[in-house]
């Protein structure tokens, strides 16, 4: 027998071509699209509008693959960590993120990260392999969920800002964020969708290229290449001046200024030659900077900075009118702030199975 296909891998066009191969009319595509993606149908027998007999053919050639919540932590701030299983057992982590004006959804691009950023601990997992359109979209339908549930509001933003490195699974990022901004999907601004990135020259162009609507995120953490060298190897092959022509491109193409992700640490970026880079590298595009503060992994060598330095930063960001602002962790007690995703709980079983 022929084995099952996923029918959540079919574009809306392929899925067309496929009604009008079995003789079906065309609609029936936007049907069953509607049904897979706003409506979130995990059997062909929920598909109530289809005849019987189509659902039945439907179930004999296809499946519908969903992601699971394994399991739920709650922060005592109000954050919540899910980690989620994919079809195959692997798991990722998704976040729901909770202030008084906004329910932000962290979520997940890759399983693990091949990059290998020294104070990141979801970059002391190897990268195992990209998530599909559909179980980055998952994500977000289970963080939406939840926000109703546990706050009875509706989910306002999404980042991706979980665990692995976006630009390196360029097409499903794009292909989920088009269901999530589709009328057919969930209909969401992409003015309220930000991609981050470690900084790929190349892919930052190719997004300005495909004038993408939604907002980018540079995880800077430092302006000088004799600092980033040494904490992101990434840097070796994306200089500073190199990320500062992408990012040049990025805002000649779209007109949308970015923000640089950025954490200060003891003996590493807190000299006042530190500051002045930063400064300078503002100055290539208009720019917002999110100091963020560092959660502890397991690598002792980083240290938060003392709050003299960051206000240093804040001043001399301040004095050339950019603007900075300090972000303070959330969900820090279940590990589930950035840099913290790691799979903690499952980890011991991701390896053995490697
Ligand atoms: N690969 C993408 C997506 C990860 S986003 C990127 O690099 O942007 C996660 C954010 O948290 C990044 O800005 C990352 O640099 C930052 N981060 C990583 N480890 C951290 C830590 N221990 N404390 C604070 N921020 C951290």
């Amino acid at each position: 027998m022929e084995e099952k296909r996923d029918i959540r891998a079919f574009t809306k066009e392929q899925l067309q071509e496929y009604f009008i191969s079995i003789e079906e009319p065309k609609f029936r595509a936007t049907q069953v699209y509607e049904w897979l993606w706003q409506k979130g149908a995990k059997s062909f027998e929920d598909m109530t509008n289809l005849s019987l007999a189509l659902r039945q053919k439907l179930v004999e050639g296809f499946v519908i693959n969903h992601i699971s919540v394994d399991e739920m932590q709650r922060s005592s701030d109000g954050t919540i960590k899910n980690a989620v299983r994919l079809y195959d057992g692997k798991v990722v982590e998704s976040v729901l993120i909770p202030t008084e004006k906004r329910i932000t959804a962290c979520v997940s691009s890759q399983v693990g990260c091949s990059l290998d950023c020294h104070f990141c601990a979801t970059g002391q997992l190897k990268r195992m392999r990209n998530l599909n359109a559909d179980e980055i979209y998952d994500q977000v339908v289970a963080v939406m969920n939840e926000a109703e549930t546990f706050f009875n509001r509706p989910l306002t933003n999404i980042v991706f800002m979980g665990m692995g490195e976006p630009l390196m699974n360029y097409n499903n990022v794009l292909d989920a964020i088009d269901k999530i901004t589709s009328p057919e999907g969930l209909n969401m601004s992409p003015k309220r969708i930000t991609v981050s990135t470690v900084g790929l020259a190349k892919m930052i162009k190719k997004l300005a290229d495909d004038e993408v609507k939604f907002n980018l995120a540079l995880s800077l953490h430092s302006a000088r290449d004799v600092v980033r060298d040494t904490i992101m190897p990434i840097n070796l092959a994306n200089p500073v001046a190199d990320l500062a022509e992408a990012l040049k491109y990025w805002y000649s193409k779209t007109g949308k200024r970015v923000t640089y992700e950025y954490v200060v640490w003891k003996g590493v970026n807190d000299q006042p030659e530190d500051i002045a880079a930063l400064v300078k590298f503002c100055h290539h595009i208009p720019c917002k900077v999110n100091l963020i503060e560092y959660n502890p992994t397991d690598d002792e060598r980083f240290q938060q900075a003392d709050d003299t330095v960051i206000k240093a930063y804040i001043a001399a960001l301040e004095a050339k009118d950019i603007v900075a602002k300090v972000r303070h962790s959330r969900g820090k007690d279940i590990d589930a702030a950035c840099g913290q995703l790691a799979n903690k709980n499952e980890v011991a079983e991701q390896v053995i199975r490697l």
